[in-house]
């Protein structure tokens, strides 16, 4: 079988990330669990690293995507900056080494707060989505005495031709500056002693498999680059945003490097340096979500895998209908029959996966693949159900990332 996942092994003992055999895994730390291979995190920021120069381009990981210190940690060691959307995310990167400097805040809605911390450590940049933001951002620097370092997020109008809600980049998408109006604000940034211009910025969509509407994206960017050229603004840098996409079933995922260097062809006549916030496509493949079967359930019109893991560990089928492959951990003979794969959780929407063709009894473990991006990080307490573990493995190693959650911490903060 040609999996998803570039490290996951079929060996004699059923599947292995790496080298450590996923039973072992859920012999240790039991199921649901979500599993990451640190070889294949490491590959995949490698080639974004190593597709330009450095002094052309700077890679910023999108921490949403998976927020994991010892995710961050190696990310952080390996030269990468970080993309947040968060003063959550904001601590997580300097719990995590991170260094401020190297940040950039995204988001359509900074509170006060957030913005106040973000200028106390000295991010690199605010992406601005607003003249209401811009308008905060210059009053709270102000009052503390500082310039706050900005680019604006403009929205280029380009369909990314991805799911509708992670789709961000169309007129009617609450993100972003329409270009129309850029140049006039940037404008009355420019008046703002308070406020030093860096930057321009956009992110059109996610799990973007044709790079044509990111190479149309560039173009509007580009465009109006020139025009605050010609206007007196000179910017230090140029962020295209993150968004590409990977397999999940039998999609063509983008060649990285080719895109990214398409993309910096585009900008070969400017002297700003390139940025990119890729999320998904560092972790996806890197990470599954190991479950074990608890009953399985012959209806009259289907039949039922009931797993331990549900919607609140893993929601992206039941958010965006999206599909995971699932594989059995220690394939078995007997007959295949079409199972929706569904947690325990009380909703019709708690399915993993429908209509699979598998062979199954209970007890059997199930591996969810390319489930390392937006899925702990989408995870939630629904039913008052603790949150998978987290492992990392590496080679023939493996070491706990995150405890599974202790039931008490569902209600510490309760009265
Ligand atoms: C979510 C997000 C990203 C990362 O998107 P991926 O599809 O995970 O690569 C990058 N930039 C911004 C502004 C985002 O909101």
């Amino acid at each position: 079988m040609n999996f998803p996942m570039p490290t996951l092994r079929v060996t004699a003992h059923g599947l292995a990330l790496e080298d450590v055999p996923l039973t072992t895994i859920a012999a240790t730390y039991g199921t649901p669990c979500y599993v990451y291979s640190r070889t294949a995190i490491e590959e995949a920021f490698e080639r974004y690293r190593t597709a330009l120069p450095p002094e052309r381009a700077e890679i910023c990981y999108a921490v949403k995507a998976n927020g994991n210190l010892s995710i961050l940690r190696l990310l952080a060691a390996r030269g990468a900056g970080f993309d947040i959307v968060s003063r959550g995310e904001l601590e997580r990167v300097l719990a995590a080494g991170g260094e401020a400097k190297r940040v950039v805040f995204s988001g359509v809605a900074k509170g006060a707060a957030e913005i106040r911390r973000a200028l106390e450590v000295g991010i690199g940049v605010f992406n601005v989505e607003s003249a209401a933001e811009l308008t905060r951002i210059a009053h709270i620097a102000r009052e503390m005495g500082r310039r706050a370092p900005v680019a604006l997020r403009i929205n280029p109008d380009v369909d990314p031709k991805t799911h509708p809600y992670i789709s961000t980049g169309l007129k009617r998408n609450k993100f972003g500056i329409p270009v129309a109006e850029a140049l006039a604000l940037y404008r009355q940034a420019k008046s703002m002693p308070e406020l030093e211009l860096v930057g321009i910025a956009c992110h059109i969509g996610s799990q973007l498999l044709d790079p044509s509407p990111l190479l149309e994206a560039a173009e509007r960017v580009k465009d109006a680059v020139e025009q605050l050229e010609r206007n007196g603004i000179a910017l230090r840098h140029i962020d295209l945003g993150g968004g590409l996409g990977i397999r999940y079933r039998d999609e063509t995922p983008p060649d990285i490097p080719a895109v990214l260097r398409a993309l910096a062809e585009r900008f070969a006549d400017r002297p700003e340096r390139l940025m990119f916030e890729p999320g998904r496509s560092l972790v996806g493949n890197a990470g599954l979500l190991l479950t074990r079967v608890e009953y399985l359930k012959h209806g009259e019109e289907q039949d039922f895998a009931l797993v331990d893991a549900g919607m609140n560990d893993l929601m992206r089928p039941a958010l965006y209908d999206a599909w995971h492959e699932i594989v059995p951990v220690v394939p078995r003979s007997g007959p295949v029959r079409r199972y929706d794969v569904v947690g325990p959780v009380c909703e019709s929407s708690d399915f993993l996966g429908r209509g699979r063709e598998l062979a199954l009894e209970a007890g059997d473990l199930l591996a969810v693949l390319s489930a390392g991006a937006y899925g702990m990080a989408m995870s939630s307490n629904y039913n008052a159900r603790p949150r998978p573990a987290e492992v990392l493995v590496e080679g023939a190693t493996h070491r706990l990332i995150r405890a599974r959650e202790p039931l008490e911490a569902l209600w510490a903060l309760e009265q």
